[in-house]
C-alpha cells in the first residue's frame, strides 16, 4: 500500500497528479505517446464508449438529441447563474431532514472537516466509493496521517489504490491498466494466486472489500447531483460500493463541489438520463441512490449520522467570470474525453490533474491557476468534438481559446506569423482557397514518396508527424467530384 504520506505514483519524480510548480503538459504527453500498450488501452477504451454513447443517444432520442442537450444544458445553466439561491434551499431542506451541512471554502478546510469528524468519532476503518472532490482535496493521506485505514471500493479505484497509482479518467480511473500489472498488484498486495481472468479479479476484490464494509466505522463518498426542493444528495454507481458506503457504517460524510445542485427531481430525471448514456452508454446507472437524511427509526438500515461537506475551493471565483462560469455545468460525464483526439494520444496523467481531456484543460487552470498550467489550454485541436459530445453542451472550445488568449503574451516567430497570415487569405476568398489547396495537394504528394499518406513532414513542420502520419487528401477534390457529377459551383 502507498505510504500516507507521498502523493500517488510519480513520473520522473513528479507526483502525477500534484505536479510541484508549473505543469507543462508537453513532455509528460510525448512519455506517454511512446507508450504502445498504453496507446492501444486507451484508444480502444475511448472509442468503445465513444460508440456507445453515440448509440445509445440515437436509440433513445433519435433526431431530437441536441434538442435534449440544449434542455439540458439550460437547465444546469438556469442553476449556476442562482447557484446561491439553490444552495441556501438545499441546505435548509437538508438540514430540516438531519443532515450536518458544512461548508468548506478550500481544499484544507474540506480535509480538516472530513478528519476532525473521524476523531470524533473515533474511527479506525473507512470504505469509501468514488468522488474527485476527494482526488482534488488529495484527502486519502490526511485521512491516513491521522490514524484511519481509508479503503477505495470502486474497483478501479481500489486497483489504483493498492497499485500505488493515480486515476487518468474521469469516469474510467484505470483506464490505462491492462489485466496483467492489475493480476501482478493482487499477488503482491493482497496475496491471491496470478490470475487474469476478470471474474476470478473482481471476486478476490469483492471477498477483500465486504470484511472491509462489514468493520468500517466511516463511509465517505462524493455526490452526482444535490437536490435543492428535497435536500437530497443523489450518488450513481455501477458496482453497489456506493451503497455500502453510504448504509452499513454508522456515519457518513459526503464531499461535494457546491456546482452539484439541480433545482428540482424534474431537472434530475433529465440530467440522469444524460449522465449515465454519455458516461458508460448505459440507459440509467445500476445503481442510482437518493439520500435525503440519515436513518429514520422505522428505516432498515442508514447511518445514524449523515454529514455533507460542501466545497468551493476556487469555484466561487470560476462562478463570478461570466467567461467561465458555464464550466460549472460539468457533470462529470467523461464523454468530451473519450470523443477527444489529444486525450486518446497524452492520456490522462499527462494532465497532470484528477480532471483530464478538454475539461480538465479548462478548469484545471481556472481551480488551480493559469500561471501553474499555462499549456493546458494548448492541449485541444479545437476540432470540436468536446462539445458535440457534452450532453450540457458546455462549449469547451470557446473557453480554450479564452484561457489562450490570456496565455500568449508574445505574438509569435516570424515563421508562425506569416503562415496564419497565409492561411487568413487562402479563406478569404474562393479563388485563393482553390489556390492554396491545390498547391497544399500537390507539395503533400511530393513529400509523402508516392505513399497515401505523409510520414514525415520537412523541417519546422515536422512535428506534426512526429507521433502520427497525415493522410493524404483524395487525389479529386470533392468540388471537382461534385461538378463532374453535375453540380453547382461557384
Ligand atoms: S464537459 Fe461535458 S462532456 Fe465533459 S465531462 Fe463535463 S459534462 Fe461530460
Amino acid at each position: 500500500m502507498k505510504d500516507p504520506a507521498t502523493p500517488p505514483t510519480s513520473v520522473d519524480g513528479e507526483p502525477i497528479l500534484f505536479p510541484r510548480g508549473v505543469h507543462d503538459i508537453r513532455p509528460r504527453a510525448q512519455q506517454f505517446l511512446e507508450d504502445e500498450s498504453l496507446q492501444s488501452a486507451v484508444r480502444e477504451a475511448t472509442t468503445l464508449k465513444d460508440q456507445a454513447r453515440r448509440d445509445v443517444l440515437k436509440e433513445a432520442f433519435g433526431d431530437d438529441v441536441d434538442q435534449i442537450r440544449s434542455i439540458a444544458g439550460e437547465i444546469k445553466r438556469h442553476t449556476i447563474d442562482h447557484l446561491d439561491h439553490y444552495i441556501e434551499t438545499w441546505i435548509e431542506r437538508a438540514e430540516a431532514a438531519g443532515t450536518r451541512v458544512h461548508l468548506a471554502s478550500d481544499h484544507q478546510e474540506a480535509n480538516r472537516i472530513v478528519v476532525e469528524i473521524a476523531r470524533e468519532k473515533n474511527a479506525k476503518l473507512c470504505v469509501k466509493s468514488k468522488s474527485m472532490v476527494t482526488e482534488e482535496t488529495h484527502l486519502l493521506p490526511q485521512l491516513e496521517a491521522a490514524g484511519v485505514e481509508t479503503v477505495e471500493t470502486d474497483l478501479g479505484e481500489f486497483i489504483i489504490q493498492i497499485d500505488d497509482d493515480a486515476p487518468s479518467h474521469i469516469v474510467m480511473p484505470m483506464i490505462h491498466k491492462d489485466r496483467k500489472s492489475v493480476a501482478r498488484a493482487f499477488v503482491r498486495e493482497l496475496g491471491a494466486e496470478y490470475t487474469e481472468e476478470p471474474e476470478q479479479l473482481t471476486r478476490i476484490a469483492r471477498e477483500h472489500l465486504r470484511e472491509k464494509y462489514r468493520r468500517a466505522d466511516l463511509g465517505i463518498s462524493g455526490g452526482n447531483f444535490l437536490v435543492a426542493e428535497s435536500g437530497s444528495l443523489v450518488l450513481c454507481t455501477n458496482e453497489g460500493n456506493g451503497r455500502f458506503c453510504t448504509s452499513a457504517p454508522p456515519t457518513h460524510i459526503a464531499v461535494v463541489g457546491i456546482e452539484k445542485l439541480v433545482p428540482a427531481f424534474k431537472d434530475l430525471w433529465f440530467l440522469l438520463h444524460l449522465l449515465a448514456r454519455s458516461a458508460t452508454g448505459q440507459p440509467l446507472t445500476c445503481y442510482t441512490q437518493v439520500l435525503t437524511g440519515p436513518r429514520r427509526p422505522d428505516d432498515l438500515d442508514g447511518p445514524e449520522e449523515m454529514h455533507v461537506v460542501l466545497v468551493d475551493a476556487g469555484r466561487t471565483r470560476i462562478l463570478a467570470d461570466p467567461q467561465f462560469r458555464e464550466s460549472l455545468g460539468c457533470i462529470r460525464c467523461g464523454a468530451c474525453l473519450n470523443a477527444c483526439p489529444v486525450y486518446r494520444k497524452a492520456t490522462g496523467h499527462a494532465y497532470g490533474s484528477v480532471y483530464s481531456g478538454p475539461i480538465g484543460a479548462v478548469i484545471t487552470p481556472l481551480l488551480q491557476g493559469l500561471d501553474r498550467n499555462p499549456t493546458l489550454p494548448e492541449a485541444s485541436s479545437l476540432c470540436g468534438a468536446c462539445y458535440e459530445a457534452c450532453p450540457v453542451n458546455i462549449d469547451l472550445p470557446r473557453m480554450l481559446v479564452a484561457l489562450r488568449r490570456k496565455t500568449r503574451k508574445r505574438r509569435g516567430t516570424t515563421g508562425e506569423r506569416m503562415a496564419l497570415w497565409g492561411m487568413r487569405m487562402a479563406f478569404s476568398s474562393d479563388r485563393y482557397y482553390r489556390i492554396a489547396a491545390t498547391i497544399h495537394r500537390y507539395l503533400l504528394r511530393c513529400f509523402s514518396g508516392g505513399s497515401d499518406r505523409l510520414r514525415s513532414a520537412p523541417g519546422p513542420l515536422s512535428g506534426w508527424t512526429r507521433d502520427r502520419d497525415l493522410i493524404l487528401p483524395a487525389s479529386r477534390s470533392f468540388r471537382k467530384r461534385w461538378r463532374d457529377r453535375g453540380g453547382a459551383v461557384r
